[in-house]
């Protein structure tokens, strides 16, 4: 039994039932959040959403809003690793860092904690046709549940789209379009005057149910952590759903009296492309558009027009304590390397939070004793090129099947003792 209870709009408060495909606000254009009844959750929900493991995202069914009685849609999304790296904790001179790899989601990207819950929503309400914009792993994400679920998409690809992600959303069967413009503040523009008979927006905070799927992360690391929150969640940072989700999650869990503490919430992006990080250095609620969005190799977070001015980000980031970074590509391409000597692949996007941490440290935002969790947003098979770049340019050496060459290859590792 959900213990949701209506969608509130951000700027004017009205009210409205979770019965229907409402994207925003119909009286002022806010963007719709999702309201519970905390007070209404049963008393032995955690105990036996702990015995529900093989439910993964949808053991915590009741803090979604997913009407009673409605499908799941569903890949088996959730319950990712939370990765404990003594190591690179080390080498990074942080107290104690955990991975949370969501990297091993279905499609190889955090997206589809979003997409199962948008997804079975939109099939609860009658929803037959929907549309994403997407740089890559969104729209492959919906592509999947959207074949799952027999709905037909249409996946409007950014221009920076690369081929890997353009072949994963054809393969899952989703109509696909690139969109040749530069300016995402113009593509948002162009979707929001696609008038009444415009199909179910899926795009992140336009579609009101998304980013709550996101709260699954701040549960699932709590109660790995035995029911305690972090000092410290690095996020890549997009259009800033990811952060924004798990920073709900964590205050519903304070809220609950589940944990003592709410993590303080980091953005990453990427410098030649970091409006939310300019708006947190200026103590601004609003993030203009700023930077070039193919300046980078992080194309997952390269969005240069927050929507909506990013409010909601910049107030989760504000009232956790928190702050937001920039890193360059080569600080990405370092950081990638060190999560695979963890045994991790990430795209740049995902490896932007470990990057980050160098500088956080050296400015005191974070200090050298608290615990930390990284999110992977994404797999870095999905950026196979970028994935090339991270390692030595020359290839490996070939070698005959003969044990001499095969036996001196070995001596050239391991040098044999004289
Ligand atoms: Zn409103």
């Amino acid at each position: 039994m959900t213990v949701a209870l209506e969608y509130v709009c951000d700027d004017c408060a009205r009210p409205f039932g979770l019965d229907r495909p409402e994207t925003t606000c119909k009286a002022c254009g806010g963007l719709l959040e999702v309201r519970y009844d905390l007070d209404a959750l049963p008393r032995d929900f955690r105990e036996r959403a702990a015995a529900g493991r093989p439910m993964a995202m949808w053991r915590w069914r009741a803090l979604l809003p997913l009407p009673d009685g409605a499908v799941q849609v569903s890949l088996g999304e959730g319950d990712t690793p939370l990765l404990r790296c003594d190591r690179l904790a080390g080498q990074l001179g942080v107290g104690k860092l955990w991975l949370k790899n969501d990297a091993q989601m279905p499609t190889g990207s955090f997206k589809d904690r979003g997409f199962s819950l948008a997804v079975s929503m939109a099939v609860a309400l009658g929803a037959r046709r929907g549309l994403t914009y997407s740089s890559g792993n969104a729209g492959a994400s919906l592509a999947a549940y959207a074949a799952r679920a027999n709905i037909d998409v249409v996946v409007l690809a950014d221009y920076l789209c690369n081929p890997v992600k353009l072949a994963a959303i054809r393969a899952y069967g989703a109509h696909v379009f690139r969109v040749r413009s530069r300016s995402t503040a113009e593509v948002f523009k162009a979707l929001e005057h696609l008038g009444s008979e415009a199909p179910y927006s899926f795009v992140n905070f336009l579609n009101p149910v998304r980013h709550e799927a996101m709260k699954t992360y701040a549960y699932e690391i709590c109660e790995a952590l035995g029911w305690r929150a972090p000092d410290v969640m690095v996020h890549p940072v997009g259009t800033g759903g990811g952060l924004y989700g798990a920073w709900k999650g964590f205050s519903e869990l304070y809220e609950l009296g589940w944990t003592e503490t709410v993590p303080r919430m980091i953005g990453v992006q990427p410098s030649g492309c970091a409006p939310i990080v300019m708006a947190v250095a200026d103590g601004a609620s609003f993030a203009g558009p700023a930077g070039d969005p193919s300046a980078t190799i992080a194309q997952s977070i390269a969005g240069g027009s927050p929507i909506k001015g990013g409010r909601r980000v910049l107030a989760a980031i504000r009232r956790s304590g928190g702050t937001a970074v920039a890193v360059s590509d080569d600080e990405i391409r370092r950081a990638m390397a060190l999560v695979a000597g963890e045994g991790v692949l990430a795209e740049p996007s995902a490896a932007a939070p470990v990057a980050a941490l160098g500088r956080c440290l050296a400015e005191g935002k974070i200090r050298p004793n608290e615990e930390v969790v990284c999110v992977i947003t994404g797999s870095g098979l999905k950026q196979p090129t970028e994935l090339a770049s991270t390692v030595p340019a020359a290839p490996p050496l070939e070698l005959n099947a003969d044990a001499a060459e095969i036996a001196q290859a070995l001596a050239s590792v391991w040098p044999v003792a004289t």
